[in-house]
C-alpha cells in the first residue's frame, strides 16, 4: 500500500468501509495501527472491488494511472533501526574496516548487531540524495578534514514496518513477528564511506549515515509475501532462546542494483543469517517500545558470490577494483549525477523500487 491514497475515500466511504476516513490522511499510519483483523479485512475488500464485476461502475472513475500520480512516503517514520544481518555483508565489510583481525566480531553470530538511525532523514523513492558532507580522514592522513564525501555509497536493504504497537516492558517473540509487522520496504542506506570509517568507533555509524535514507513509495504487506518463504540459512552457534525460531522466515526476494541504468548486482534476501522475526524480536527482548511506523531495516544484504553484494564497496572491493561501466567510464564511488535503482521481486510480486540521484554538496 502506499501513503496519500485519498482516491480510495470515496469508494471506501460510500461502501461504509470500517475506517474508510483513515485513507484520506497523508500516511498509513492510522491504517497500520489498527492491528492484522483490519489489514486482512481491508485487504479482502479491495480484492472484491477490483475483481467483481459488479463493482466496475463504482470504482473506475477513481482509477488514476501510476504515470500520473507523485507518489509520497507511505507512512510516518516514527524510529529507524539498520540492522547488519547479512553474513557475507558483515565478513566483506569487517576485511575492509579492520584487515588486522578477525572479520566478525565476537557478538556478531549471538545477536542480530544494528545502529540506531534517523528517522527524519527517511525519504520516499524519487528524492535526489545530496552528496554529504562531513570529516574524511584517509589513513595515510595525519588530521581530518571536512568537506564532500568522495566515497558515497549505496546500500541495499529490505525493511520492515511495524503496525501494532507494545507497551514498555513486552517483548515481541520470534512467534508474534506478524501480528506486529505490517509489511516490508525495499531501503537504500546511502553511505558516505569515508564519514563513516573516521567516525564510527566506539558507537557504531551516525553521520556518515543520518543525512538520507530512501525506501519504496509502496509497503508490501507480509501477508503478499507468504509464497516467498524459504528456510533461512543455518546458525551457528545455536541462538539463545530468545531468539530461537524465525527461521522459516527467510524471503526468497531476487534483488538487484542498478546504476544509470545498468545491472550492478544480483542478490537475494533469503541469504540473511538473521530473519526479520529475530531481528524484532532481538530490538524488543530489552523491553524497549515499538511504536506503529518503526522502521527496522536489515542492511546491506550481499550474497556469497561475486555480482551480488549489496554496496559499491564491496563490489569494488573497497574502491581497489573500480566497475567499468558500458559506456567505458569506470565507478569506485558515486559521481555525482549518477542515478541507483534498487528494486526486487518475489516471483511476479515486485516491490515498489528505490531510485535516488546524486546531486553535488550545497
Ligand atoms: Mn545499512
Amino acid at each position: 500500500m502506499s501513503g496519500g491514497c485519498t482516491r480510495t475515500t470515496p469508494v471506501a466511504s460510500a461502501q461504509m468501509l470500517d475506517g474508510s476516513q483513515l485513507f484520506a490522511e497523508p500516511s498509513l499510519n492510522s491504517f497500520l495501527a489498527l492491528g492484522r483483523p483490519a489489514w486482512h479485512a481491508t485487504r479482502e475488500w479491495l480484492l472484491d472491488l477490483v475483481q467483481n464485476e459488479n463493482e466496475r461502475d463504482a470504482v473506475e472513475p477513481h482509477l488514476i494511472p501510476l504515470s500520473a500520480v507523485t507518489m509520497q512516503l507511505p507512512f510516518e517514520v516514527a524510529d529507524y533501526v539498520d540492522f547488519y544481518s547479512s553474513l557475507e555483508h558483515a565478513t566483506n565489510l569487517g576485511r575492509m574496516f579492520r584487515p588486522d583481525q578477525e572479520p566478525l566480531l565476537p557478538n556478531w553470530r549471538w545477536l542480530p548487531v544494528a545502529y540506531h538511525g534517523r528517522a527524519g532523514s527517511v525519504v520516499v523513492s524519487g528524492t535526489d540524495v545530496v552528496r554529504p558532507q562531513g570529516q574524511r580522514k584517509a589513513p595515510d592522513e595525519d588530521a581530518p578534514t571536512f568537506g564532500p564525501s568522495r566515497r558515497l555509497d549505496f546500500e541495499l536493504e529490505l525493511g520492515f514496518v511495524v503496525g501494532t504497537p507494545t507497551e514498555l516492558g513486552e517483548p515481541v517473540p520470534v512467534e508474534a513477528f506478524a501480528d506486529h509487522v505490517f509489511g516490508v520496504v525495499l531501503v537504500n542506506d546511502w553511505s558516505a564511506r569515508d564519514i563513516q570509517a573516521w567516525e564510527y568507533v566506539p558507537l557504531g555509524p551516525n553521520l556518515g549515515k543520518s543525512f538520507q535514507t530512501s525506501v519504496s513509495a509502496w509497503v508490501t504487506p507480509l501477508t503478499l509475501l507468504e509464497d516467498a518463504r524459504v528456510e533461512a540459512p543455518a546458525q551457528d552457534p545455536a541462538p539463545l532462546p530468545h531468539l530461537a525460531g524465525g527461521r522459516d522466515w527467510g524471503l526468497d526476494v531476487a534483488l538487484e542494483v542498478e546504476l544509470n541504468g545498468e545491472a550492478l548486482s544480483h542478490g537475494n534476501a533469503r541469504t540473511l543469517y538473521w530473519t526479520l522475526p529475530q531481528q524484532l524480536a532481538h530490538a524488543t527482548s530489552n523491553g524497549s517500545a515499538v511504536r506503529t511506523g518503526d522502521l527496522m531495516a536489515s542492511g546491506t544484504i550481499s550474497g556469497p558470490d561475486r555480482g551480488s553484494e549489496g554496496s559499491l564497496i564491496e563490489l569494488t572491493r573497497n574502491g581497489t577494483e573500480p566497475l567499468v561501466l558500458p559506456d567505458g567510464v569506470t565507478r569506485a564511488f558515486l559521481e555525482d549525477g549518477d542515478e541507483v535503482v534498487l528494486r526486487a521481486n518475489a516471483g511476479s510480486l515486485e516491490l515498489g523500487e528505490v531510485r535516488g540521484r546524486v546531486v553535488a554538496s550545497i
